[in-house]
């Protein structure tokens, strides 16, 4: 049942007092340098956007500047697989065989865990994860990129494109991604070649979206998987629900945990700055700044989903 609209409080004074509240936080954090073009990102970039079901657009900051969706992208290509699971009986037992459910509590490209437990990744939203369901997406789908461009299209309505230089930069070091996807290609859990697989992966990573655009993707999980402007669905109820709480576990990698605590909602981060959540039956959310914590989710980003969260009570616990 959706809340009554009284209960919500005004969405855009809430977002500017989050904006000031969290902004200054994102001085202790170190913006991603592994990806060389990463690390020429301006630290001082701020945008949070808030989208209600039925449109209704909140922003402050900014909010139409591009910017790499990088592992958020993992969302998108599990939606991808999901639809195909809809579609197809046998495709979510496959998945599920090779990819677990469960939070890593290690680092989101960490190898070692991966060594010990026989090239099975813990979940979807860590490296490993990912790159299991695009090589699951690589039997599915003619063209995996150009269906998840598809589907942010639909989920935006807007044009989404990869951006090249990111493309560049990011395919000269991925080198932890192909140590990844070798080391479960030699315990026999990756189908095509490793370096079709992660180049699926890092193509998908490059993609460049804004923070108003990603707010607006989460809409149809809160909406028990129909987007809400078109009323056309997306994923079955159950699947858009276990996505969702994939998120809620699993997308903030070994700080998991700590979101559940401070936010309390489904979320999914990049190293690039940005967080996608949401807010089930209420609003889609994004908030996008470059400087990361030690676990490579953006500082100030999980300070204003804390805050906003706070200022709104709308956490799911
Ligand atoms: N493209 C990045 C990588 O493969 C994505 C990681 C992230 O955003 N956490 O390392």
């Amino acid at each position: 049942m959706p809340v009554p609209e009284a209960v919500l409080p005004d969405l855009d004074q809430v977002l500017h007092d989050v904006a000031d509240y969290a902004r200054p936080y994102a001085v202790d954090g170190h913006v991603a340098d592994y990806i060389p073009v990463l690390a020429e990102s301006d630290p001082g970039r701020f945008g949070m956007a808030a989208v209600e079901l039925d449109g209704t657009e909140h922003t402050v900051g900014e909010v139409d500047e591009p910017f790499p969706i990088q592992s958020i992208s993992k969302v998108f290509s599990l939606v991808l697989a999901m639809q195909k699971a809809d579609a197809a009986e046998g495709v979510a037992d496959e998945l599920w065989s090779r990819v677990g459910r469960e939070p890593s509590g290690d680092p989101f490209n960490s190898l070692v865990q991966l060594e010990h437990e026989s090239g099975i990744p813990r979940n979807p939203m860590i490296n490993a994860g990912a790159l299991i369901v695009d090589d699951v997406l690589l039997d599915h789908c003619e063209d995996s990129l150009h269906s998840t461009l598809e589907l942010l299209e639909t989920l935006t309505g807007e044009p989404v494109e990869v951006d090249k230089q990111v493309l560049d930069s990011e395919q000269g070091a991925a080198h932890r991604n192909r140590a990844m996807a070798n080391l479960m290609a030699s315990f026999g859990n990756l189908r095509h070649p490793s370096d079709e697989v992660v180049d699926a992966y890092t193509r998908a990573c490059a993609i460049s979206m804004t923070t108003r655009q990603l707010a607006r993707t989460t809409r149809f999980l809160a909406n028990d998987g129909v987007e809400p402007d078109t009323g056309k669905r997306i994923l079955s109820p159950a699947h858009s629900k276990r996505v969702a709480a994939i998120m809620f576990t699993c997308g903030t990698y070994d700080a998991a945990g700590e979101f559940a605590f401070q936010v309390g909602l489904p979320c999914k981060s990049g190293v690039a700055g940005g967080i996608i959540s949401l807010v089930p039956r209420h609003l889609g959310v994004c908030v996008w700044s470059p400087p990361l914590d030690t676990a490579g989710n953006s500082l100030a980003g999980r300070v204003a989903l804390r805050r906003f969260v706070e200022r709104c009570d709308l956490s799911i616990v």
